[in-house]
């Protein structure tokens, strides 16, 4: 099969290598989908230290192509999205439910060969059916949309609190979509202006250039979700929560910085981490197949699995929001 390895730092091409065959309670799914993630940016350029080589690539839909054995809950040809994060389910955290920080985890595209490719073999339990009424483009966007829905679980916005979002890029749009479903007032902030464009026009009620001459009222805020792993978004979100305040924290920082600690003793802040998902994937598809969220203007740009390399390259160009690859 077709597919796109990485195999050193920064060295992405397209090859051809053997066929995934599914063994016992795996399926392959041909990949018609994918969606480019800050992960993938992170992997390329040698952040996750994993051997190489390896086919990247966890967001992605397809249709099943072979089924392994003791696999009864896909047929052939059924379309599904993938959940990317493979638990041990025989762990204690796994036994508690929280199999999203489970030590264990396989993560696909970067522990195991992943969607970049014609074929990818996954774990039968990790594939969803997509609902008949949802297009290609509309299902391949569960994935970060199930990271945005564990990310606002962990705060539960209520109707009225002031919420803000800091960090106007898929996850923090994302955020914004779920957010207003609640009701809540939601304010967003980011470094570039196209991406705050963006999200007034996907219902921010207010949204401020980070270091713009318009700011933001400090501890004026009751829920943050911190989606930009930046060092001045953490430094932000300290600064602009009320007493009181709950910050989750869903950026991963690419290295550690220092914690305003003063201010969250003086204000009695409570701060969460979120990590990807646990049971959300089901919830996300019967969402997005009742049509109350459309995340597809988030989309910019729909390239060939030969363009991959290009579109990691430039993943932080700022009118670049959501690059899918398109590959059956
Ligand atoms: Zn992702
Ligand atoms: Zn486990």
């Amino acid at each position: 099969m077709k597919a796109a390895v990485l195999s050193s730092t920064a060295n992405l091409a397209i090859g051809e290598v053997p066929d995934p065959v599914p063994g016992s309670g795996e399926v392959v799914i041909a990949v018609t989908l994918a969606g480019v993630c800050g992960s993938d940016y992170s992997l390329y350029h040698g952040k996750f230290g994993v051997p190489l080589p390896v086919v990247p690539g966890h967001e992605g839909m397809g249709t099943v192509h072979r089924i392994g054995p003791g696999v009864s809950t896909v047929t052939a040809g059924q379309r599904v999205v993938i959940q990317p994060n493979f638990a041990c389910w025989d762990c204690d955290l796994c036994d508690s439910g929280l199999d999203n920080i489970c030590s264990g985890k396989v993560r696909l595209g970067i522990d195991t060969n992943g969607v970049f490719a014609e074929y990818v073999k996954v774990p039968a339990r990790y594939v969803w059916p997509v609902p008949e009424g949802l297009d290609d483009r509309t299902a391949v966007l569960t994935e970060p949309l199930a990271v945005a829905a564990h990310g606002v679980k962990v705060l539960s916005p209520a109707p009225r609190v002031r919420v803000l979002i800091i960090g106007a890029g898929v996850i923090g749009l994302m955020t914004l979509l779920l957010v207003k479903l609640e009701g809540a007032g939601v304010n967003v902030s980011d470094l570039q202006e196209e991406h705050l464009a963006l999200a007034r026009k996907m219902g921010a009620d207010s949204a401020f250039l980070v270091g713009g001459n318009e700011t933001m009222q400090p501890s004026s805020f009751d829920l943050i979700y911190e989606t930009s792993g930046a060092p001045s978004g953490l430094a932000d979100a300290i600064e602009f929560a009320a007493p009181g305040a709950r910050i989750a924290l869903l950026g991963l920082p690419a290295e550690a910085h220092p914690v305003p600690t003063t201010p969250i003793v003086r204000k009695e802040l409570t701060l969460v981490g979120s990590m990807i998902y646990t049971d959300e994937f089901p919830g996300v598809l019967e969402l997005l197949e009742s049509g109350r969220i459309d995340p597809k203007p988030l989309i910019s740009d729909v390239v060939g699995l030969e363009d991959l390399d290009g579109a990691i390259k430039t993943f932080n160009s700022p009118d670049r929001i959501k690059v899918l690859v398109s590959i059956g």
